[in-house]
């Protein structure tokens, strides 16, 4: 695997490939891997002829110091999984390379910069979408591929490349779960093995919303599921939400559009999101 740090070295080294007819495939991250990028990993190589990976962990996206100042950096074990895997090439770029000015960026994406992850982390879409904008700038790919574990990030990456008019296939990959339905994330490393315990209750009440989908009208069916978040001091709902899979409004009635389950919380200090389809 070729381990890059500047943008001009990638681009002269991607561009090798390009003119060689070879596709690109691109998965951004944030390290701390774990089997969730992996997978995503995975099915770039399946799709693509040269795989590139990017680890950088974006300040710009994040909205507590405390959150950026705490973030894992495992990168002698990443770069090992990455290997392992046949990663063609990890982009790992400081932060200066990335952000040499100090500079504005004012895209807005509409409603989903407002909307859940919007509402609880003001901001934050507008630092994804401004680094995830410079990487594609620089990589080019022809696929990329991102985690449905991060829903709302997915869709606003859609809009993205749509309002820029990207050449670019996006993919989204399932959703890679622990045994006991927690979400892998590199957040997790900060669950003590209690808290790990305790935060099953997200799948726990994503699966009861999808199981009873059926059964019970959505405001009774969002009571019941907040219900799971009452009877712990160490969980800390933020919200809870059924929403159209397309927009992320909240949606009313079940026949109208196609759901899907959002929710976001603490355990213990640490924030948590997962989602389910609904239909
Ligand atoms: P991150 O490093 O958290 O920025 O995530 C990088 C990419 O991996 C994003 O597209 C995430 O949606 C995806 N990802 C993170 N966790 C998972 C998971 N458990 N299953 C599938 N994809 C994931």
């Amino acid at each position: 695997m070729k381990i890059i740090k500047t943008k001009l070295e990638l681009s002269n080294y991607l561009n090798t490939f390009r003119e060689l007819g070879l596709t690109i495939g691109f998965v951004p991250t944030m390290g701390a891997l774990h089997q969730g990028h992996l997978s995503l990993l995975q099915q770039c190589k399946l799709k693509c002829n040269v795989s590139v990976v990017s680890i950088f962990v974006n300040p710009t996206q994040f909205n507590h110091p405390n959150d950026l100042l705490g973030y894992p950096k495992p990168i002698e074990q990443d770069i090992e999984l990455l290997t392992q895997l046949g990663c063609d090439v990890l982009f790992l770029p400081e932060v200066a390379e990335m952000y040499p000015n100090d500079e504005q960026w004012e895209y807005h994406v509409g409603d989903l910069d407002y909307l859940l992850e919007g509402e609880f982390r003001p901001g934050h879409y507008r630092g994804v979408t401004q680094i995830v904008y410079k990487l594609f700038n620089l990589v080019k790919p022809d696929f990329a591929f991102f985690g449905q574990k991060d829903y709302q990030q997915f869709l606003v990456i859609k809009k993205l490349i749509a309002d820029f008019d990207l050449k670019i296939n996006l993919v989204a990959c399932a959703i890679i779960r622990e045994k006991n339905g927690l979400a892998m994330s590199s957040r997790n490393v900060r669950l003590n093995a209690q808290e790990k315990e305790k935060a099953q209750l997200i799948y726990q009440s994503l699966l009861f919303v999808k199981e009873n989908y059926a059964h019970y009208e959505i405001d009774e069916l969002l009571d019941k599921a907040k219900q799971f978040y009452l009877n712990d001091a160490d969980i800390k709902l933020e919200y809870f939400s059924i929403c159209d899979q397309e927009t992320l409004e909240p949606i009313t009635a079940k026949n109208i559009s196609k759901g899907i389950a959002l929710v976001a919380c603490f355990v213990g200090e640490t924030r948590l999101i997962d989602n389910m389809m609904l239909d």
